[in-house]
């Protein structure tokens, strides 16, 4: 089996299909866990109230346990959980919908008022009416080393692993053999996945499927008056509605004090666009020092669900663009549901969601 694109999604993929036995070569064009597509900037949001859609909970509660089953394997610290808010209106999309994921698979989440809210995460000042779900489970996880633990998973497994290798392009014979030509040579296989991220419209050969990639901006602040209430251990990640569907998420410091923000999904861009959304909402954010700025890469589809499947036109063409900025999260069960998918040729998951021929 061949897999392109050694990412979040592509080393996930391959670690799971060499640990059932398969021959796995992944192909990779820049080096392991690089800063040029979407899974890097050192920090992910996990949750489990999804306001996106409630029928996301049973595959994040799968994707927690793979998750806790490769930090073991690995040795590595993939998660840390530090409890997640989502802040609004009690009308807000990110309030409503995460309350009626909550209350329709039985999570375990509590709703705060302001008050509530300012007194138990000081930093965080939102203005009176505005609630909050509050969720144990949610948390971070660090996609580089994610990234790495797969990776080294699939060597472990006997997985051939080649970086600095751009594949330019593919054809599948009548025969079933799949050819990928590379820069640096041509290979053949009865199986490809592709999960190639921001180059999935160059790769996946589907012109009707309407994916758009947009750069955007991550900015760690150093908090003024000190991290010392944004550490890990007393502050959580949260996703905050502003108002008119503008929202914005953020994590707790990092080891160098450093507190991450970003706008999410949103055309508003820029420092200070994120500075005048931090001035109600956690002041010591906006009059802290900018520390870094780095730009990631969102693949979007219409509805912002993923693109999971096989090719409408090759039954052994498995193609995965789960991102529109929420996909990290899952990547450990999307290793799973595209191996399943690869090698099975159906999974257990439910992924109808994701059916590519919706946008046919
Ligand atoms: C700013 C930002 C914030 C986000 N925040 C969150 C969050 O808080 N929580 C969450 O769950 N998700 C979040 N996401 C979404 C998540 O990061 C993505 O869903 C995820 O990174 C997608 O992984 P991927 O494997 O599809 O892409 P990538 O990790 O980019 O992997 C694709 C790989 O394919 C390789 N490739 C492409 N073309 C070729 C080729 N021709 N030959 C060889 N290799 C190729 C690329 O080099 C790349 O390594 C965020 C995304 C961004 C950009």
């Amino acid at each position: 089996m061949i897999v392109v694109g050694l990412g979040g999604m592509g080393s996930a993929a391959a670690a799971q299909a060499a640990s059932r036995g398969k021959r796995v070569l992944g192909i990779e064009q820049f080096q392991p866990a690089h800063d040029q597509g979407s899974s890097h900037g050192k920090s992910r949001v996990i949750r489990l109230a999804y306001f996106e859609d409630p029928a996301y909970v049973p595959l994040l509660r799968r994707a927690y346990e793979v998750w806790r089953r490769l930090e073991e394997q690995s040795g590595r610290q993939l998660l840390q959980i530090t409890g997640g808010l989502m802040i609004g209106t009690p009308d807000s999309e990110v309030v409503a919908g995460s309350l009626r994921s909550a209350r329709e698979h039985h999570l375990d989440h509590e709703v705060l008022d302001a008050a509530q809210i300012h007194a138990r995460f000081p930093p965080l000042t939102p203005a009176a009416g505005l609630v909050a779900l509050f969720e144990h489970e949610a948390g971070v996880v660090f996609p580089e080393e994610a990234i790495r633990a797969h990776l080294d998973a699939a060597a472990d497994r006997g997985a051939h692993v080649h970086f600095d290798e751009r594949v330019d392009g593919w054809d599948v014979a009548s025969s079933g053999t799949v050819t990928v030509r590379t820069s640096r040579g041509r290979y053949e296989s009865e199986r490809l996945i592709l999960a190639p991220g921001a180059w999935a419209a160059e790769l996946f050969k589907i012109d009707w499927l309407p994916l758009e990639v947009e750069p955007q901006q991550l900015h760690w602040f150093e908090p003024s008056g000190g991290a010392a209430p944004f550490m890990p251990d007393r502050f959580p990640i949260y996703i905050w509605d502003i108002s008119n569907g503008i929202q914005f998420y953020g994590f707790p410091a990092d080891a160098d004090d450093r507190v991450k923000v970003a706008f999410f999904r949103s055309k508003v861009k820029g420092e200070p666009a994120m500075r005048d959304a931090l001035r109600a909402c956690i002041p010591a954010l906006a009059d802290g020092a900018l520390k870094e700025t780095v730009s990631c890469r969102y693949t979007l589809t219409p509805d912002q669900h993923f693109v999971i499947g096989h090719h409408p036109e090759f039954g052994n063409v498995v193609i995965a663009s789960p991102c529109s900025g929420h996909g990290y999260k899952f990547a450990s069960v999307i290793g799973e549901i595209l191996a399943d998918l690869a090698i099975d040729g159906a999974t257990r998951h439910p992924i109808a969601l994701f059916a590519p021929e919706r946008f046919r």
